[in-house]
């Protein structure tokens, strides 16, 4: 009852910011929100922000996925802001759970270590759960499945410029199959075994691994050990027929038996960057400077001072953590032997 064609309640829509079309045939492409019942006022800020600044020129779908069924609250609200088609999947308890090769008492046990250890999120089931259906399933949805390329939006956060032109165009138009805005290191007491996973990944399927990939960005060791950088996977545009790929599903597969989901905490962030930096060319995964962008508590407000006032960003650029000490985007410029931006010292 909720799916509707054409933009829902057109009469306040309207009457309150116009959508425009913006000219040029859209790509095969969605938002994606996972979310629950409870988040819906946390991602109705998320969805306006999205909107005002890109999509009610682009009408493009959106897809929000929960492994409980979403309330009529929830769908009546994000419907009424969405310009595109507003889309609601329940997630399969196949895609949502524990598998059975997991130790259920060793699980147990480590969530209580965790705990201790006073670890983000290291004592809760529902966000390993979380963690494992981004980093393995929610391409496969059987909604996702219709398209080719996704724009992740979570709760609360913010878009502070203009994006005046088509990033997913963009990314179908120069081959682009993942993308960032922020990237930092990892909270190593998350994932002490994940590195050693990767190398057992890459010695049984060197097949899979990218020529002129980088690696580079990941180890300063040319393997041996990860440096811990990783894209925000909170923000992300990527293609999803790479995600669902051979080598993708054999990558997130390894990962999955080994079970460091459950036995430690590992993030669809640093198992995404991992694969996006070596199953992929480097000139394939992509860095949005010119989308400003925030989840708490990092903010990417674009280098370069015209530029921020020709997208008409709101975002203070002293708040931009791009030239951070934790930080690896300056890694990302060293990989690709990029001269810093305009203006970077001044924000350093
Ligand atoms: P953080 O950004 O790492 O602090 O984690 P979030 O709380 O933002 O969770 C990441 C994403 O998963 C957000 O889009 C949440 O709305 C969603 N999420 C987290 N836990 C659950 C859950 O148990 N069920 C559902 N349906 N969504 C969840
Ligand atoms: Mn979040």
């Amino acid at each position: 009852a909720f799916e509707q064609n054409s933009s829902p309640n057109p009469k306040y829509g309207q009457v309150t910011r116009p959508s425009t079309q913006a000219p040029g045939e859209r790509v095969n492409a969605t938002f994606v929100t996972l979310a629950r019942n409870g988040d819906v006022w946390e991602i109705s800020r998320s969805i306006r922000q999205v909107e005002d600044r890109f999509n009610r020129n682009y009408n493009y779908d959106w897809v929000f996925l929960n492994d409980d069924e979403f309330d009529d609250t929830f769908k009546k609200v994000t419907s009424a802001l969405t310009s595109g088609r507003a889309r609601y999947g329940k997630i399969g308890p196949e895609h949502w759970g524990f598998p059975d090769f997991i130790d259920q008492d060793k699980a147990a046990r480590v969530r209580e270590e965790m705990h201790e250890k006073k670890i983000i999120y290291g004592d809760s089931i529902s966000y390993r759960h979380m963690c494992r259906y981004e980093s393995g399933f929610f391409f496969r949805h059987p909604l996702m499945m219709e398209y080719e390329y996704y724009w992740r939006v979570e709760p609360s956060i913010e878009l502070f410029c203009d994006v005046g032109y088509d990033p997913f165009r963009y990314m179908k138009d120069n081959n682009k199959m993942y993308s960032f805005v922020l990237s930092l290191y990892e909270y190593v007491e998350t994932i002490p075994t994940l590195w050693d996973s990767v190398k057992g990944f890459m010695e049984q399927h060197p097949e899979h691994i990218s020529e002129n990939n980088s690696m580079d960005w990941l180890s300063d060791d040319g393997g041996k050990t990860y440096n811990h950088c990783h894209f925000w996977s909170n923000f992300e545009i990527g293609n999803l027929e790479w995600l669902r790929s051979q080598a993708y599903i054999d990558y997130f597969t390894h990962l999955d038996k080994a079970g460091g989901f459950f036995y430690e905490r590992w993030g669809d962030a640093p198992v995404h960057s991992i694969a996006a930096a070596l199953m992929l060319k480097k000139d394939q995964i992509h860095f949005f400077n010119d989308i400003a962008y925030y989840h708490v508590p990092f903010t990417h407000c674009p280098t370069g001072e015209q530029k921020r006032l020709d997208l008409k960003c709101h975002c203070n650029p002293k708040d931009n953590f791009d030239w951070n000490g934790y930080s690896c985007l300056n890694r990302w410029y060293e990989l690709h032997n990029l001269p810093k931006p305009d203006g970077y010292e001044a924000e350093q």
